[in-house]
């Protein structure tokens, strides 16, 4: 079963950890494993044992000089990178998809050692992250332009070209995920990368650097460089070199990347936070849309940007609803990510865990009804009770703020335009869901529900080809599906006189 494959593999990094870590605990700059220059490092934590799992290489401001003069050297006219086929790259890709699926108990291991998660998920994560880069791989050459008419004597045509260097700034909540909608689409439209992970979740995109490597990609194509934002990520989003920043994470540090770029001008894809609703209408099938939106902001302990925060549920329904709610919570199986029953593992850190207990308080206090949970489960590890309100306001903080935690809040409505006004008040505009079995309602709502993906009858569905992108405080530009590649080229004009000579 995958548990006693997953106890031999817990069992080979225990023993073996340091033999199976200590290539990846480094900087990748030019195909090298390297110290960083100032020779410090920083620790990894297990959150769910709070136990530390190695030190890393702490990159800051020379390393990020370094890895950006290999990447723009790899990017020079007539190098290996840019005078290879479009179809070459992409079997590149489809290479790297195919080692990540041979190595995918490895990943997977990396990726719940370091972010807590249950390892059904990290696997789920690894596989989808294997899908990107093989999607990807298929769009390298179909990145197609037009031909034109303009005034006059003249032919014109666009052509897609690739930015240059792409800096990635990455998040701690989806390490592998994040990593491969940024590097697969930057790589299948021509562009060279420097990845920055999260400073808490560094040691897959340190495996994937390792796996690009055995794919043969060449040189200074793909730097991968653990560190923190202030200093690392900094330098990175300030970069003159640096022609592309796509960047996941707090609308907070979006605020300072978007001032750093004003040094570099370089074009931005922006996927931050959200508050995401759904309106649950009373003729829907209660059953599915309970269980969706339960999922939608359980799963990864609720450290998930488009995780559905906002329930407003139809009040000929809500008692049903809350009822629903707390029978998916309370049956909900959090614990040691390990075991093959787990649902949720621990949360990212002790100063999530606190700022998400902080807003449990601020719920109390504030009036809403604590259904269930709201308490930490044990001492040791991050691990936190599925939590439910009800009773919840507009004005409340647990209705406006993005908690990121397991805390789902149960509002209550009786008319569709209040409740798409109430939706929709919101600095954020990353998602929404709707459900209902009234194709009309449907339409309506997900015509005028403001959110970049919006779900009818389900909730936290991504896939590989559907645009994901936020509105208003969730950022701009799109991941995942063709439009993706979009975010990392830009458009060349060509325009020719035609000759009038017949000689
Ligand atoms: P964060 O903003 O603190 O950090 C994200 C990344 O930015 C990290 O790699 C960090 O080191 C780096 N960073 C921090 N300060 C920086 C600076 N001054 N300059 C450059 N880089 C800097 O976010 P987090 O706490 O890691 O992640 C949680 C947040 O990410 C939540 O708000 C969540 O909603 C958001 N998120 C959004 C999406 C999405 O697709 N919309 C997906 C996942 C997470």
């Amino acid at each position: 079963t995958l548990g006693d494959k997953v106890y031999k593999l817990v069992c080979f990094i225990k023993e073996g950890q340091k033999a199976l870590l200590a290539d990846y605990i480094t900087l990748f700059i030019n195909n090298q494993w390297v110290d960083s220059k100032s020779g410090k490092t920083f620790e990894n934590f297990n959150p769910a044992t709070e136990e530390k799992i190695c030190d890393i290489a702490e990159a800051d401001a020379e390393d990020v000089n370094e890895a950006v003069k290999s990447a723009a050297a790899a990017f020079k006219r007539n190098s290996k990178w840019r005078t290879m086929d479009a179809s070459a790259r992409g079997k590149i890709l489809i290479r790297v998809g195919e080692i990540m699926m041979e190595q995918k108990h490895i990943i997977s291991s990396l990726e719940t050692l370091d972010a807590g998660k249950p390892y059904a998920d990290s696997l789920g994560d690894v596989e989808h992250a294997a899908d990107v880069f093989k999607y990807y791989a298929g769009l390298a050459d179909k990145s197609l332009g037009k031909t034109l008419s303009p005034d006059g004597q003249y032919f014109a045509y666009t052509r897609q070209e690739p930015i240059g260097v792409c800096g990635g700034i990455i998040p701690w909540n989806y390490p592998i995920s994040l990593f491969a909608w940024k590097v697969a689409p930057a790589l299948a439209s021509g562009n060279v990368c420097v990845i920055k992970p999260s400073e808490l979740t560094p040691l897959t995109a340190l495996h994937m650097a390792a796996i690009f490597s055995e794919a043969e990609l060449p040189a200074g194509v793909l730097n991968v460089l653990p560190g923190y934002g202030a200093t690392a990520g900094a330098t990175l989003a300030s970069h003159p070199g640096v022609r592309k920043i796509a960047f996941t994470g707090s609308t907070a540090t979006a605020r300072k990347i978007i001032a750093l770029t004003a040094n570099n001008l370089a074009k931005l894809t922006m996927e931050l936070g959200g508050k995401s609703p759904a309106v649950i209408l009373p003729d829907c099938d209660l059953d599915q849309a309970a269980l969706y939106c339960h999922s939608a902001i359980m799963t990864n302990c609720g450290q998930n940007c488009c995780g559905i925060s906002r329930n407003y549920v139809h009040a000929d329904v809500y008692d049903e609803y809350v009822a629903k709610a707390v029978a998916c919570a309370q049956n909900r199986v959090v614990g040691d990510p390990w075991k093959e029953d787990s649902e949720s593992g621990s949360v990212i850190s002790e100063v999530q865990m606190n700022k998400i207990l902080g807003y449990i308080e601020s719920g109390k206090r504030e009036g809403a009804k604590l259904e269930c949970g709201g308490e930490r489960i044990g001492s040791k590890g991050w691990f936190l009770q599925p939590t439910v309100f009800s009773n919840v306001t507009d004005e409340m903080t647990i209705a406006k703020e993005e908690i990121f935690g397991p805390v789902q809040s149960i509002l209550k409505f009786t008319d569709i335009e209040d409740v798409l006004d109430r939706c929709n008040d919101n600095e954020y505009g990353l998602a929404a869901a709707c459900f209902t079995k009234d194709v009309d309602k449907a339409m309506y709502l997900s015509h005028n529900l403001k959110g970049g993906i919006t779900w009818v009858n389900c909730a936290d569905i991504l896939t590989t080809q559907t645009p994901f992108g936020g509105f208003k405080g969730s950022g701009y530009g799109k991941e995942l599906g063709e439009d993706a590649m979009k975010e990392y080229c830009e458009m060349k004009t060509v325009l020719m006189k035609m000759s009038n000579k017949n000689s």
